[in-house]
């Protein structure tokens, strides 16, 4: 049984052991304005010193209260008492042949006192610099060809702690503004981390409200200050919250789409059950905002003899007619104990001309980190070797 627990929230603070205090990363400009009262702000200042905060934390990256120049020393020492300024710990970091980084981060205990695993992915191309974050630990669905779906343990990640990946991936990378003095060639749009795509582990749309709260983080024009155009929400269908994500996000969105017949994608995303292909599709021509300069992403999986004849092409074509949409085909990515395959290369180029001939730009995503499992679909932290006895005890005292 795949089990849901509660998120931690406020999450605390560090992995300092025992520090109980909270931390600030993930409230949003309200939250915070109110939690300066808990340090004795009087109502008067206390937009005034949140901006300030904000700016410290989310556009210069600062992790100590005693570098905000502008807050006075004894203001500081009282946030500090009660506060931090939280990242998640790195467990490991890997670095592929080809450049991609992967992290295996440990998030700070939970209300029961674990501390789940999760992993962030940062893929640099010429251009542009992506990095996939994970919104769940696990995921509650099931798609068959996918690793993270085997991942038994789930709780959704607070919005600090989706928010969190791209503070501490600009940490890493140094991409925060007084590091790219020293740090000179981020591609070309003068940030290291210039997209982020919610790829990671995780269905976001099973987590609205923090990842919401993450985007509008990410997204703010005085903080991490990446439009919602470059963000990216994945998801594999959940109809009624793509309608709710259009309104009340805005960000741009990709439907892991897979199938071109309920018949085929039913057995891929067992979610299709609910909400089948003519339903998802319908709530995409509905997503506001897409255009042909803002298309909505399909990814498509391509599993050897399941979902890659010319006649999936063809109907894959059909569906997407009155959609301003792109194809993303995504070669598998093999993970221990799967029964697919990769298609083979000239079926997936021949999938592709068809796409292509029928003017969907259809990029063949080209692997990347798979040397270190950073590949799509390959996530799936080390929480999953919990003890299936400390598993049981936590799925019991549910
Ligand atoms: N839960 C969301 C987002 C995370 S999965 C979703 O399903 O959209 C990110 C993408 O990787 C999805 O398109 C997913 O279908 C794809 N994926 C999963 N496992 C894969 C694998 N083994 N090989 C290639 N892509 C995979
Ligand atoms: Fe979950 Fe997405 Fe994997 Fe499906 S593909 S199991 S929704 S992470």
């Amino acid at each position: 049984m795949v089990t849901l627990l509660k998120s931690a929230e406020p999450v605390a603070a560090s992995y300092i052991p025992n520090d109980t205090r909270r931390s600030l990363v993930g409230l949003s400009r309200e939250q915070l304005t109110e939690i300066l009262g808990e340090v004795g702000v009087p109502e008067k200042q206390r937009r005034m010193r949140m901006r300030q905060l904000w700016h410290w934390i989310y556009n210069r990256g600062y992790t100590e209260f005693s570098r905000m120049t502008d807050i006075s020393k004894d203001m500081q020492r009282k946030l500090d008492e009660m506060f931090v300024i939280g990242r998640p710990e790195v467990v490991t970091e890997q670095i592929s042949s080809d450049g991609t980084r992967k992290w295996l981060l440990r998030l700070a205990p939970d209300e029961r006192g674990q501390r789940h695993e999760i992993e962030t992915v940062y893929i640099p191309e010429e251009d542009r610099g992506t990095l996939c974050i994970s919104s769940q630990v696990g995921c509650t669905l099931t798609c068959t060809f996918c690793h993270t779906g085997t991942q038994k343990l789930v709780r959704n990640l607070t919005a600090g702690e989706i928010a969190g990946q791209i503070m501490l991936a600009r940490d890493k990378i140094k991409d925060w503004p007084a590091d790219l003095e020293a740090n000179p060639q981020p591609p070309s749009s003068g940030r290291y981390v210039t997209n982020v795509v919610l790829m990671g582990m995780g269905e976001p749309l099973y987590n609205f409200d923090n990842v919401k709260g993450a985007i509008d983080i990410a997204s703010d024009g005085e903080g991490l200050s990446l439009s919602k155009r470059r963000i990216t929400l994945s998801t594999s269908g959940v109809v009624p919250e793509i309608v709710r994500a259009g309104d009340e996000i805005g960000s741009s969105l990709a439907i892991s789409l897979h199938g071109t017949t309920d018949e085929v994608r039913n057995k891929l995303v067992p979610l299709n059950k609910k909400y089948p292909i003519k339903e998802l599709l319908e709530a995409c021509r509905n997503y506001p905002g897409s255009s042909n300069a803002r298309r909505i992403t399909f990814e498509y999986v391509m599993l050897k003899g399941v979902n890659d004849t010319k006649e999936d092409a063809k109907r894959l074509v059909q569906l997407l007619k009155g959609i301003p949409a792109k194809v993303n085909l995504i070669p598998f990515n093999p993970w221990p104990g799967t029964a697919y395959e990769c298609s083979e290369w000239d079926v997936i180029e021949a999938f592709a001309e068809i796409l292509n001939n029928a003017g969907y730009a259809s990029p063949v995503r080209t692997p990347r980190g798979r040397d270190i499992m950073a590949a799509c679909g390959q996530l799936k932290s080390e929480s999953q070797k919990v003890r299936a006895s400390e598993r049981t005890k936590a799925e019991a005292s549910l």
